[in-house]
């Protein structure tokens, strides 16, 4: 067995962007959660390793990040993937910079790449400046981002302000030049001292082309799009099978539920739309959590005897109106904290009654079910919307599960999720 790529993602749900993006390029990829403490599983080309280093200080993004490839080096990969988020999100305190040089050092290599590009999602890169969409980064939404504001758009300075190793440019005429180009672009700025180079693509072209050149690199660090340009490598070298039947998973049969934590509109839609669907559903309220209610003993009485005909969903999900009302009450992180316990003991008590099969909305409410449910990893399956792909938990017992962060998925996603496991 041969782990190929080994990944170390900064968030959760951008390891499953990830995951999905190799798995749709043909490489059988496992999703793992947090630093793992068991050995790769068997028949995996790819392993993405979730960490939560996006925004905590940088020696713990670091230590962490160093942890995760540790585990990726003795699983012996050949090549290294540091994932962060599409718009470059950082500080001038990292944690892009310090995680990149990090592993840099301990790979012992001299140069890599930095390209968060993915120009179908329209992440764009150009002469070194990011676009989200039609405009720079730094008149995007993102310069107001709470935690990581991107007021500059140029890369090759943001990450300058962030490592003491010199920045460079890879720029579009070389990138459309093709691979070759490409890597005697990398020899001559190696040759000038520069150590990582931001590369700029436009297209999914590009991708293909700079995922080319990085075959001989121990360590890229990119977006989620370059994914799409390395499993070509491994092809080529025999290292990977042609077929792309990377998402073929058994999933296991047994009862359905959805859960649903998540407020943000498209999950509010998605939640009517069930309703009216004629479908049952339970609300949960925060303030009768707050006052003592048992809502985790009064959900499963409900849900139990629908579970052999129907689909129950349970949800916390409420208007913005509501959601004001139950923080000014409770605060914030108290409603948040009582609402993700309460959906994960629900989620418990379905697994023991024999759901195999569950759908979880929420990017916080997702990490909070898993964390109950004890699961450490996930075979990434078949994508239902962009971005939101069925997986299969790893260890006992197993469960399918669709994990979708707040705005993704259309309408009918709690529906439309049972009629694309396969
Ligand atoms: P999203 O992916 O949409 O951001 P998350 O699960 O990450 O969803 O975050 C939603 C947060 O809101 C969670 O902490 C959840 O517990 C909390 N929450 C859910 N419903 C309510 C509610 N009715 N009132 C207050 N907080 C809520």
């Amino acid at each position: 067995m041969t782990l190929l790529l080994g990944c170390i993602a900064d968030d959760f749900t951008g390891a499953t962007d990830l995951a999905g993006m190799l798995v749709r390029a043909g490489m059988r990829t496992v999703q793992m959660i947090g630093v793992p403490e068991t050995p790769v599983p068997p028949d995996v080309d790819a392993v993405v390793i979730a960490l939560k280093s996006r925004t905590t200080p940088a020696d713990d993004a670091v230590r962490e990040s160093l942890a995760a490839l540790k585990w990726l080096q003795a699983a012996g990969c050949h090549q290294v993937y540091f994932k962060y988020c599409s718009t470059f999100d950082s500080t001038d305190a990292g944690n892009i910079g310090p995680v990149t040089d990090a592993l840099m050092r301990a790979l012992n290599t001299r140069f890599t790449i930095a390209c968060p590009a993915f120009p179908e999602n329209k992440r764009t890169i150009f002469k070194g400046y990011l676009f989200v969409g039609d405009v720079l980064l730094s008149e995007s939404g993102m310069r107001d981002h709470p935690l990581t504001p991107m007021k500059d758009a140029n890369l090759v300075r943001v990450l300058q302000r962030q490592t003491d190793r010199k920045v460079g440019l890879i720029s579009h005429d070389t990138v459309r030049s093709g691979p070759n180009a490409i890597v005697s672009r990398m020899d001559s700025l190696r040759s000038e001292g520069i150590e990582i180079a931001i590369v700029d693509a436009t297209s999914n072209e590009d991708l293909m082309r700079i995922g080319a050149a990085c075959t001989g690199l121990p360590l890229v660090t990119a977006g989620s799009g370059i994914a799409l340009g390395l499993p070509q490598n491994f092809r080529k070298t025999g290292l990977l099978k042609q077929e792309a039947t990377a998402d073929q998973l058994s999933f296991p049969q047994g009862l359905r539920a959805v859960i649903s934590g998540s407020c943000s509109v498209a999950t509010q839609a998605q939640v009517a739309d069930y309703i009216d669907e004629g479908r049952p559903a339970f609300a949960v309220d925060p303030l009768r959590l707050a006052a003592g209610a048992d809502v985790v003993g009064e959900a499963l009485e409900w849900a139990t005897p629908l579970l052999r005909d129907a689909t129950p969903l349970i949800y916390a999900t409420a208007s913005p109106d509501s959601v004001k009302m139950v923080q000014t009450q409770l605060g914030a992180e108290r409603a948040g904290a009582l609402v993700e316990q309460t959906l994960s003991a629900i989620a418990q008590g379905l697994v023991e009654r024999g759901v195999r099969q569950l759908v979880v909305a929420g990017g916080e409410t997702s990490g909070a079910v898993v964390a109950a449910l004890g699961v450490k990893g996930l075979h990434i399956g078949p994508q239902i919307d962009p971005g939101v792909p069925w997986t299969m938990s790893l260890g006992e017992p197993s469960l399918a599960l669709a994990l979708k962060s707040g705005n993704f998925g259309t309408v009918d996603f709690f529906t439309k999720a049972w009629r694309n496991l396969p």
